[in-house]
C-alpha cells in the first residue's frame, strides 16, 4: 500500500527520535520492537517471535535463524512524535552492521533479560555505543521469569559496565507476580491487566508495602538528576519539592550528557513496561539537533545536502537506500553527488517505511531516516551529497550530545 503524505513535514526541528533497539541474542529485542509496533498502531496482531511473524525480521533467513541480520528503518508515531526504529544486529558476527546502525541512530534502548543481566554481547555493543556516545535507556525485560531480578541488573550493569544507572520505576511482584510497577517521578503504580495482554496499564496508588523503598529510590533519581542543572540542585540542596518536569528535563540531561542511564523494568512477552518505554524514549532520547556532529553545530536543514547510505534492501519498491540525511534537504527528482563513486544520480522516489506501508515523501530533511529509491550505484556506506558541496561522511566525527540545549516542558499533561 502507498500513500502520499499530505502534511508539510519540513518545519525544523521537529518531534523526532532515530533510536536503536540494542540487546544480546534473545533478551527479547525482537519482541519488545514487536511490542513497539502494536502500540504504536502499525501492528494490530500481535505477533510472537517463535512463530516467524515479527514484523521487523523481512528475511526468510533471518526467521529461520532467529537472528536479525538487516539493518532497516521502520517508522512509527508515539504521542507526536516521530520515531524511526533502526534495526540493530545482536550478534558477534555482525559487528561491521552494528557499527553502521550505531553511526545512524541518536539514542538507543538496550534491552537486558532479566535473568541473565549483562550478557556478552550486551557488554560488546554497550562499549560501542560508548565509542559513538550514544545515549541510551535500559529497558529490563523478561521480569516475569522465575529468576529474574530487576535490582541484581542493576547491579551487575553497574558493577560489569561501569555505569550509574538510575532506576525511573520499581517492579511490582516479581517472576509470575510481575504485574506492574511504581514510576518514581509521578509515585503513581502503573498496573497491567493479568489477563488482557493488550490492554493499556491503570494508574493506582503506590502499595503500601512497596511506599518505603519507593521514596528511597526516588531520591535516588532526584540526587543523580539534580546534578546535571544547577537550579534543580540548589533547590535541592534548599529541600524544597523539585516539580516533575524540572525532574525530567534534569534527566534529559543527564542521559544526552552520558552522566546515569535511567532503567525500566518490564517484560515484552507479556505486554507490561512498553508504553512507559515508549514515553521514556520521547522523554530521554534525543532529537537529531540536539547532536552536534563534525565538531560544530548540530544537523540544520540549512547546511548543504549531504546524507550516509546505511543500508540497501531490495523488494518490490525496487532498491531502496536506506539514508540518514545529516544536512540539507533531499526533494523527489533531485540529482546527488554520491561522492563514494564520484558519479551523479537521480532520485525518484523518497519513502518513510512503516511495518505494513509505505508512505511516499516529497523531501527529506537534516536528522530524517528513509528510504530513497531510483539510486542504481548507490551501496552500504556511500556518502551522497549537494553536487556543489561535496563531502564525505566516513569522517564524521564521533557525535557529541549538545547538553545546553533548552528543554522544552512536556506538552502533555502527566
Ligand atoms: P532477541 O533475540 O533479542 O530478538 O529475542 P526475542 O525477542 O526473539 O526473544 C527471545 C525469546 O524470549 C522468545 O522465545 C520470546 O518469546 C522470549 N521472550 C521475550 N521477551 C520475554 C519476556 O518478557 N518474558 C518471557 N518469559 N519471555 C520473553
Amino acid at each position: 500500500m502507498t500513500k502520499t503524505s499530505s502534511s508539510s513535514r519540513n518545519n525544523v526541528p521537529r518531534q523526532l527520535r532515530n533510536l536503536g533497539v540494542i540487546a544480546h541474542v534473545d533478551a527479547g529485542k525482537t519482541t519488545t520492537t514487536e511490542r513497539i509496533l502494536f502500540y504504536t498502531g502499525e501492528s494490530h496482531r500481535i505477533g510472537e517471535v517463535h512463530d516467524g511473524t515479527a514484523q521487523m525480521d523481512f528475511d526468510p533467513q533471518e526467521q529461520k535463524r532467529g537472528i536479525t541480520i538487516n539493518s532497516a528503518a521502520v517508522t512509527v508515531h508515539w504521542k507526536g512524535t516521530q520515531l524511526n526504529l533502526i534495526d540493530t544486529p545482536g550478534h558477534i558476527d555482525f559487528n561491521i552492521e552494528v557499527n553502521r546502525s550505531l553511526r545512524v541512530l541518536d539514542g538507543a534502548v538496550v534491552v537486558f533479560d532479566g535473568v541473565a543481566g549483562v550478557e556478552p554481547q550486551t557488554e560488546t555493543n554497550w562499549r560501542l555505543a560508548d565509542k559513538y556516545r550514544v545515549p541510551r535507556i535500559a529497558f529490563i525485560n523478561k521480569l516475569d521469569r522465575v529468576g529474574a531480578d530487576f535490582h541484581r541488573v542493576v547491579t551487575m550493569m553497574e558493577e560489569r559496565l561501569g555505569v550509574r544507572v538510575a532506576p525511573l520505576q520499581i517492579p511490582i511482584g516479581a517472576e509470575g507476580d510481575f504485574r506492574g510497577v511504581v514510576d518514581l517521578l509521578s509515585m503513581r503504580a502503573r498496573i497491567w491487566d493479568r489477563d488482557d495482554a493488550s490492554a493499556p496499564y491503570r494508574e493506582a496508588d503506590v502499595p503500601a508495602a512497596l511506599f518505603e523503598q519507593a521514596v528511597r529510590s526516588r531520591a535516588r533519581l532526584v540526587e543523580a538528576a539534580v546534578e546535571q542543572d544547577e537550579a534543580a540542585l540548589q533547590a535541592y540542596v534548599n529541600g524544597e519539592d523539585i516539580a516533575v518536569d524540572v525532574l525530567r528535563a534534569a534527566i534529559r540531561k543527564g542521559v544526552l550528557a552520558g552522566a546515569f542511564v535511567p532503567a525500566l523494568a518490564g517484560s515484552a512477552f507479556k505486554n507490561r513496561g512498553v508504553e512507559p518505554l515508549l514515553d521514556a524514549v520521547v522523554d530521554y532520547l534525543p532529537a537529531p539537533d540536539d547532536i552536534v556532529r563534525d565538531g560544530g553545530q548540530p544537523a540544520s536543514a540549512a547546511d548543504p545536502f549531504a546524507a550516509l547510505a546505511f543500508k540497501v534492501v531490495t523488494d518490490d519498491h525496487g532498491a531502496k537506500v536506506f539514508v540518514r540525511v545529516y544536512g540539507g534537504r533531499l526533494g523527489r527528482g533531485d540529482v546527488v553527488l554520491n561522492t563514494s563513486t564520484g558519479k551523479t544520480e537521480r532520485v525518484s522516489r523518497l519513502y518513510e517505511v512503516h511495518a505494513d506501508k509505505h508512505i511516499e515523501r516529497d523531501e527529506l530533511v537534516a536528522g530524517d531516516i528513509a528510504a530513497v529509491v531510483g539510486l542504481k550505484d548507490t551501496l552500504t556506506g556511500h556518502t551522497l551529497s549537494d553536487p556543489d558541496h561535496p563531502v564525505v561522511l566516513e569522517q564524521i566525527s564521533v557525535p557529541e550530545p549538545v547538553i545546553h540545549v533548552a528543554i522544552e516542558p512536556k506538552a502533555s499533561a502527566d
